[in-house]
This record gives structure tokens, sequence and C-alpha cells, in this order.
């Protein structure tokens, strides 16, 4: 089936900006009573936000990127041609449309030739092309190969173009040259620290999963060369992990909650210990005393970071996967975040996802809780729509300071172009629709971009210095 690409064009925006102004080139024009003077000043109000938004540099500040070396030579990627472009996400979105496990099995297999593998997402393919995951995408295949449609006569062009792009030099090209994006924020999988080959363009979070869910005592204790024997010493090789790497990490990161709730309690080292030595011995302990030292090891390391200045990210809301066993969790999320907050007075929290579709409530945090920080990474992707209207609602309730606008939480670098297009479309609508609605001023929403594409991000993970760190980093 043929199908068009309606999403905006980055370069039609910005050719027809010269021209007529943003508002009817972004599709977002409201009809209304301002009159021809009041449509032509909404335009160009609207073309000089769009002109602002477009030339500042997004902090990205959530990705899972691997180094491009890795991905040049195939790395962890279930296969390497255009399918790979639908691995991010779309796939749940197929799964979610009804696409058969087999035929998801094929279409991901390195063993079908990628031509073929249209036949199998043809009849899917329309069901997802409008959600923000099939617009993301449309936008990249665009933006980077110049493919409009996915019809039969396409796929070979858009697998050649595939091909000739996936070379040297293309993180680069998509995210600074294409997405104009400054620096990443990366959560890489494995060890708690990953020493980037591209230091920093791919900054990194240190990702404490290891050290306080299901805890790899052995593999951490001997990078840090301490034999574990007791709690105590456990907690000696999670210092280690934070003294060696947090003068390079820009932030301590739990996706814990794919794995439970996210209401960790403080618990006592007395209480944990007899549950540590459960494990040492080789036993299983029962799943509630599991989460006594799931708990206290979430604090130590929260308390690590927060000595160590770094603020602390925690994944919230919509699951990606098929995962579902936690998903009813995620409606609890803003209960358990505002306990996190009641917890820790002197942790910086960075809520990721804006804990979608919950993010009203966040917004409710976000100006009770000085911790709190909400995290726009995944959103527009999610849910492009809601995420123009969370960023609305969020500028005129809570401070400006705590709110971060983009990260594309891709592991396939070519979509984040598309994702970074569509934050800067709902950004600019936001702003815009605000002062025409009356609830900013025109230069009170200029002067809005900065902060929230870039400087907050800058400001909270002390980039500059995170800059100096890594630019003499050991492995750079
Ligand atoms: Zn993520």
């Amino acid at each position: 089936m043929s199908t068009q690409v309606p999403a905006i064009s980055r370069r039609e925006v910005l050719q027809f900006l010269g021209v007529a102004g943003a508002g009817v080139a972004l599709g977002c024009g409201r009809s209304g009573e301002t009159g021809v003077s009041g449509a032509a000043r909404d335009n160009k109000l609207r073309a000089e936000i769009a002109r602002k938004v477009q030339k500042t540099p997004f902090v990205d500040t959530h990705e899972h990127l691997p180094d491009e070396a890795d991905r040049l030579a195939g790395l962890g990627v279930p296969c390497d041609d255009w399918s790979l472009l639908f691995h991010d996400y779309l796939r749940s979105d197929l799964v979610a449309a009804g696409m058969p496990a087999s035929e998801i099995a094929a279409f991901f297999s390195r063993n079908v030739e990628p031509r073929r593998k249209w036949q199998i997402l043809e009849p899917f393919w329309p069901r997802v092309m409008n959600t923000g995951f099939g617009q993301a995408l449309r936008i990249s295949m665009r933006e980077l190969y110049g493919v409009e449609a996915l019809e039969t006569k396409t796929i070979p062009l858009l697998q050649e173009a595939y091909e000739d792009f996936r070379k040297p030099g293309m993180y680069e090209k998509v995210l600074v040259k294409e997405s104009n994006i400054e620096s990443c924020q990366v959560n890489t999988d494995g060890l708690p620290f990953h020493e980037s080959k591209q230091p920093t363009l791919l900054m990194q979070d240190l990702s404490f999963q290891t050290l306080h869910m299901d805890p790899d005592i052995g593999g951490l204790s001997r990078q840090a060369g301490i034999a574990v024997r007791s709690l105590d010493d456990w907690h000696e090789v999670i210092r280690w992990w934070f003294d060696r790497y947090s003068k390079y990490a820009v932030a301590a990161k739990s996706q814990g909650a794919y794995l439970r709730r996210i209401n960790y309690h403080r618990v006592a080292q007395e209480e944990a210990e007899p549950v540590f030595a459960q494990i040492l011995r080789g036993e299983s302990p029962e799943h509630s005393r599991i989460q006594l030292l799931e708990d206290h090891l979430f604090w130590f390391c929260v308390d690590q970071a927060t000595q160590h200045q770094l603020p602390v990210k925690i994944h919230t809301g919509y699951l990606s996967g098929e995962r579902i066993e936690n998903f009813r969790h995620i409606t609890q999320h803003p209960h358990d975040i505002i306990e996190l907050c009641r917890q820790a007075h002197e942790t910086s929290f960075v809520f990721l996802h804006i804990s979608y579709p919950y993010w009203q409530e966040l917004i409710a945090v976000a100006k009770r809780f000085s911790a709190a920080h909400i995290d726009m990474s995944w959103a527009w992707a999610l849910d492009p729509a809601g995420a123009t209207e969370f960023l609305k609602r969020y500028l005129v309730s809570a401070p400006w300071n705590k709110v971060f606008t983009f990260g594309g939480d891709y592991s396939v670098v070519e979509c984040v172009l598309g994702h970074a297009v569509m934050a800067r479309q709902g950004i600019t609508q936001a702003l815009a629709e605000l002062v025409e609605e009356g609830w900013l001023r025109h230069q009170e929403a200029v002067g809005l971009v900065e902060p929230l594409l870039r400087g907050n991000a800058r400001t909270t993970f002390n980039l500059e210095e995170k800059t100096r760190a890594l630019s003499k980093a050991p492995w750079a």
C-alpha cells in the first residue's frame, strides 16, 4: 500500500518561514476572531519562535545509543537492514496492532532478504504509521534518505539508502548536523559506566541498576578489586563505582520501574544485612525480603549520587516492549514519586518521560517539590499532542528551570532525527499558543526557548565541567 508522509519537513518549514511565517507551515494555525491583522501577527510570532527553536541546539537528556563503532560492527542489533529502524518502539506498536509473533520474528530476522520484508510489514504499516513512533520514523526516512512513502517500489531505494548512510561519521551527521544536538546523555546497559569513545557527544549516565537490583556481585566487585563477604563490602563496591566515575557521569540512573514498583523505602542496614547474607550463600530469599534489600541499596546509591552531586534519573510512566507484568504499576508512579521526594531533601530527582500518561500529576510534583525535575524524553514520540499540552500546562504552572524538553530514547541513531523534528514542532506550538491565548508575553516565550532546549540541562547536569573532564578522560 502506498502511504504518503503528511508530517512537515524541516526544510519546508524553514523555506516557508522566510515567506509567510511558521503558523501555516507548521499546520498549527488557529481559527479565530483575531481577524486579518491578528492572523498576520500570530504568523509573525510563530515564525520568530520557530526560527529560535530551529537555531537553538538541544541538550538531549536521554538516549540508549551504542558507540558508533559498535553499531557499525553490528553489535547488539537483531538485524542490519531497513527494518532495524522499526526495532525501537514501532515493534511494540506493530504487536499492539495485531502482527503475529512469527511475523515479528521474520521481520527482524537477519535471515530474511531485506526486500522481502515489505511483504511482511505491508498489511500492518497503515495501522501504526500515524502513531508518534510511526511519524518519527517517516520524518527520519524522508530527511535522511529522501524516501517519502513506504511502498513496493521504494523499498529497494530505502535499503540502498540505509546501507549508504550506515558509515563512519553517521552519528555526527544525524545528531549534530541534522538534529542540531550539542550533546546526548546515554544510558548504556551492562556495566554501571560506559567509557565511550565519543565521550563529549555521547555523555553517560552512571547506571546503578545492577548495584541495587539483582546485584551483579561477582562481576562488579571484580572490577573494583574488592572481595565481597558482607553488605559492608558491597557498600564499598558501590562507593568504588561512584568514586571512580562520578566526575565523568552526568547523572545516576535507575530503570527499576521495568522490574518493580518504585516505592523504595529507607530500610536500615541491619534489616537488609540478613537478606544479603542469604544471597551470598546462594539461597533465594522470598520476594518481600528481596524488596527490603533493593530498597536499602536504592537509597544507598541515591545518597552516593547526592554526595557526588549527580542528579538521579528515574524511569517513570509507560513501559516499552511486551513485558507487561509491571505495567499495572505505572498507575502508582505519581504516588511513588511523591514519596521519593518526601524522603530525599538534598537529592535532585529527574523523573523521565513525564510519567506518561500521568503527566498532570507530575506538574503538581514539580510545583510542590524543589527536588523534582521533569524530563520530556520519549514523550513527543509516545504522544505528540499530549506532550505539547503537557509543556503548555507546565510552563504556566511550575518553575521553568526544572523541565528538560528532549531526549530521543533510541538505540538506533537514525530515528533520533525524526523525534527531534517533532519535539521542535511541539515546543514551537506550545509557546506560540501560550502567547496567542494571552498566558505569556511574546518576548517571555522567545526568552524561554534557550533554557528549555539547552540551558536547563546544562545547569542541572553541570555540563561545562563534565565536558572539560570528559575531554581529558583516560579513555578519550
Ligand atoms: Zn530509555
